[in-house]
């Protein structure tokens, strides 16, 4: 198979239509089993349940190539698992984990042309996301919905090594207690916008939300969980109801333990004890960046620095990365499960 003609290592993190999608439908109370389409359009009512009452979810995992030469996926059973928590809570009919895969296979595999290869540090992003697509007016769930995943080549997140950056304790809440912050729906990310454009604005990369109820916990930020270490071999990860359980912490929480004989600390995390200079380095962790370090940060003007500093990813960080980012490469033998292969 010939890979397309692309400047692989210096794409972006922005959507290319590429040549095949996975479509399916679900009418009449039943999802049909889907098929790959060429069309990257969507024609629906002017009143579709999803341009109303905001009923979607979606995922994003990518599928990249081995050293070997083999096009994986990292742990997609849980983002089945996921889309599946997600669909019950907004009361969109959930697919199966079975149809899930099919689709991630049929979808990588149609367009495995697009998929940069090893060694570019670019991988292809996989978007699955369920909407209510027919005619809702009084505020109910759909009747019918669709499922679609495309996938789009993706850059390395990171061009010239990974930066730490500044980010900014938000006066904006992410999600409410008992709320939708621990499933991946697009609502969540309609109302962080104006917060992430303020913070853009005021020169943070990133806002970090504390738990509404108290304003005194840390959760996440707007699209990545949030671990912290304290130097002493203990990676703390905070711990509430209302953040997105990341596939990336989940397995760096793993890493952690069972490869780097960490200590693990579940737990709540105070503000107080981050700027107080409790933990020596902190990192974001989602699918795009893996681990992305923190430098810095403000809490209305007050500034907290990690230890690491702003010029360069700190040690612990460092490793728990290159550990996980070896695992889904195959240069590290991974746990059972965890690097699904496609088949060609
Ligand atoms: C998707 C997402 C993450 C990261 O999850 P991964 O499974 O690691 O990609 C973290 N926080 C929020 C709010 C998210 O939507």
């Amino acid at each position: 198979m010939e890979k397309k003609n692309l400047d692989w290592s210096n794409l972006s993190f922005s959507y290319m239509k590429t040549d095949y999608r996975f479509v399916a439908n679900y009418t009449n109370g039943a999802w049909d089993e889907g098929a790959l389409t060429a069309d990257d359009m969507i024609t629906m009512s002017e009143d579709a349940g999803v341009l109303q009452y905001a009923q979607t979810v979606f995922e994003g995992l990518k599928a990249y190539e081995t050293k070997d030469g083999r096009i994986v996926t990292f742990r997609p059973d849980l983002n089945a698992e996921r889309l599946h928590d997600s669909a019950l809570r907004l009361e969109i009919p959930p697919i199966t984990k079975e149809m899930f895969l099919k689709s991630v296979q049929e979808t990588v595999a149609a367009n495995a042309a697009w998929v940069p290869p090893f060694g570019s540090g670019a991988s292809l992003y996989l978007r699955p996301y369920i909407f209510g697509i027919n005619p809702v007016i009084g505020v109910k769930p759909a009747d019918d919905y669709q499922y679609r995943i495309f996938a789009t080549p993706v850059g390395p997140y990171f061009k010239g090594g990974a930066k730490p950056i500044s980010i900014k304790v938000s006066d904006f809440d992410r999600a409410a207690p008992h709320g939708s912050g621990n499933i991946k729906a697009g609502l969540n990310y309609a109302m962080s916008l104006h917060a992430i454009v303020t913070a853009h604005n005021e020169g943070f990369a990133e806002n970090v939300y504390l738990d509404p109820a108290t304003r005194t916990k840390i959760e996440e930020t707007g699209g990545a969980n949030i671990i912290f270490t304290d130097g002493n071999g203990t990676l703390v990860v905070p711990k509430s109801d209302s953040i997105l359980p990341s596939i990336t912490r989940r397995s760096l929480v793993y890493v952690a333990e069972h490869y780097l004989g960490m200590k693990i600390e579940e737990r709540e995390v105070l503000l107080e004890e981050v700027m107080s200079g409790k933990f020596t380095e902190g990192g974001l962790c989602g699918t795009a960046a893996v681990i992305s370090p923190i430098g810095k940060i403000t809490d209305h003007g007050r500034e907290f620095t990690f230890a690491s500093g702003m010029e360069e990813m700190g040690p612990v960080m460092t490793k728990l990365r290159e550990t996980l980012t070896g695992i889904q490469m195959g240069e590290i033998e991974a746990p059972e499960g965890w690097v699904v292969e496609i088949k060609l």
